[in-house]
């Protein structure tokens, strides 16, 4: 079974090649050529990845992203944007986009974009993605992004945070190396230092171990990366 991806972009040649482009990849496309008939298209065939250009007709990408997320979808999007500004880069992050691309662009870089979306969503790796996580008596869903924490409290999640956790969680109980985390969860394009990864595991520790400074879940290795088990671990001498 293939990917979906969902191409919502007015320029009828662009939206053309990005066609037979994907196609070629091997992936199931679709076509909306505005906002309006874009949503209906994404609320309707709950596609895999959308591919999100921001100058719209009839409602442009960043609200229509905006109004998805408040739906509570979590579709991967991959904003298309003549504009390269920070700041428009910044807006399409804000408003729920994984990722950003200005054109013009070089149709590998596309195809290795939406190649590295959708494996962090278990595609094309065969493993089924997990959406449901349950450890320590908390539940967190990985689509909604949402926590339900052992007292109770109920916890929004970042994209960074839902995505390391996802990580680890389908390779429970194996370490997973820091250039792992920052392949599937960042992507080729961004490159965070090695504490924007600690500060993203930091607050997940804050949510879900028992006692943040010696972590029982989301275990530290060393110089290398972490390892999490769903079932409590003792702090090992692996942990500093
Ligand atoms: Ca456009």
């Amino acid at each position: 079974m293939s990917a979906h991806v969902l191409v919502i972009e007015d320029e009828g040649a662009l939206a053309d090649v990005l066609r037979d482009n994907l196609e070629a990849e091997g992936y199931h496309v679709s076509v909306a050529g505005d906002g309006v008939a874009g949503e209906r298209a994404w609320t309707r065939a709950a596609p895999d990845l959308v591919v999100l250009d921001v100058m719209l007709p009839a409602l442009d990408g960043y609200a229509l992203c905006e109004r998805r997320r408040a739906a509570g979808d979590a579709t991967p999007v991959l904003f298309l944007s003549a504009r390269g500004e920070p700041e428009d880069r910044v807006r399409g992050l804000k408003s729920g986009g994984d990722d950003y691309l200005a054109k013009p662009f070089h149709l590998p870089e596309f195809l290795l974009r939406v190649d590295a979306l959708l494996r962090r969503r278990g595609w094309t790796t065969g493993t089924p993605p997990v959406d449901l996580l349950r450890f320590g008596g908390h539940e967190v869903d990985l689509r909604a992004w949402t926590a339900t924490l052992a007292d109770g409290r109920r916890e929004q999640l970042g994209v960074r945070e839902v995505g390391i956790l996802r990580l680890l969680a389908e390779r429970a109980g194996q370490v997973v190396g820091r250039d792992d985390i920052l392949d599937v969860v960042w992507g080729d394009d961004a490159f965070p230092s090695s504490r924007t990864i600690d500060n993203v595991v930091l607050r997940l520790r804050r949510l879900f171990e028992p006692d943040p400074s010696a972590p029982v879940h989301i275990h530290t290795v060393w110089g290398v990366g972490y390892r999490f088990t769903p079932e409590a671990e003792p702090d090992h001498e692996e942990t500093r």
